[in-house]
């Protein structure tokens, strides 16, 4: 995790793994030992090593010890699924979620065909926004899910979860019942779980999504980050881009929306390097 400088659902909360490495101590290629673990809050002694060998992949040193930054566990935790007509909706949506919801911990997206595929899988609808579903040629269907469809996107459905010690229920509800991504976003579009058993039932729908993709295809993975003001138009557009490089290939989006992460996996493209 060190050396990928990982991230994961809650890095919008805490920060990617840089921002945890308060300390480290590495060997270089001809064996000198470097070691800074004082893990002092405020440093000027220097170079910045942990953020330096933090996401250096093995290239620099080997990392042979860190020193952690620890977080209060959250004790109170809810989860709200949305489903969103478009990727701008979901856009706007996070970006209001998090200017106004302190408690905001994880926000998560599920694009279009993605979600098709995950239900398949999971064999159950999501939740909410069942009737948006359009089919994903990876899950069996013949429909061009996840294609753009007049410059935007198609649905997304969106995790949005608050934790702390405080129950964060009541402020999550209201920052929801707020939204405004050109219209406010339907009841029967909004679901909330307070209790773990639907929390997890929820999550399902974000954390099979490798094991749908998995289990459709071999994929071909890219990891792209992108600003908030870039997201929307590449969610709509990458599908035809790759469909028109190999018609035979689906594009699959899900990822964390928090941070602009979006997982890029193409189903049923020729080999690398290959037509
Ligand atoms: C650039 C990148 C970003 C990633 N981001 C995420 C993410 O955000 N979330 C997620 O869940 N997964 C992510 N992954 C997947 C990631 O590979 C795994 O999460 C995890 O880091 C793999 O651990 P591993 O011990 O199997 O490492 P390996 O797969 O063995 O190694 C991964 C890389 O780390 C280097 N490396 C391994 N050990 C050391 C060491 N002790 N010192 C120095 N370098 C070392 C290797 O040379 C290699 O470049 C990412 C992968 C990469 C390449």
């Amino acid at each position: 995790m060190v050396a990928t400088n990982a991230g994961g659902v809650n890095v919008l909360r805490y920060g990617d793994m840089r921002a945890q490495v308060v300390g480290v101590e590495a060997v270089l290629a001809d064996g000198t030992v470097l070691s800074h673990m004082g893990g002092l809050a405020k440093d000027n002694t220097g170079y910045h090593l942990a953020g330096l060998f933090t996401g250096s992949e093995g290239t620099l040193a080997v990392v042979t010890a860190v020193r952690l930054r620890l977080h209060p566990l959250p004790t109170e935790v809810v989860t709200a699924m949305l489903a969103l007509p478009s990727a701008s909706a979901a856009v706007a949506a996070a970006a209001q979620l998090r200017r106004e919801l302190d408690s905001l911990h994880a926000l998560e997206a599920v694009f279009d065909g993605a979600m098709a595929l995950v239900s398949r899988h999971l064999g159950s609808p999501p939740p909410v926004g069942a009737e948006l579903l359009r089919e994903c040629p990876a899950a069996g269907g013949d429909a061009a899910g996840g294609d753009a469809a007049g410059g935007e996107s198609g649905p997304v459905w969106l995790l949005a979860e608050a934790a702390g010690r405080v129950d964060p229920a009541d402020d999550l509800v209201a920052a929801l019942a707020r939204l405004d991504v050109g219209a406010a976003v339907p009841d029967h579009h909004v679901a909330v779980a307070l209790d773990p058993t639907r929390r997890r039932r929820l999550w399902a729908f974000r954390e099979q999504m490798t094991e749908a993709v998995n289990a459709a295809g071999t994929p071909h993975k890219l990891d792209v980050t992108l600003a908030p003001d870039r997201l929307a138009e590449f969610v709509a557009n990458v599908p035809a881009v790759v469909r028109s490089a190999d018609a035979g290939a689906t594009t699959v989006l899900f990822g964390h929306l928090g941070d602009g992460n979006v997982h890029v996996n193409v189903l049923g493209a020729g080999a690398d390097g290959g037509p």
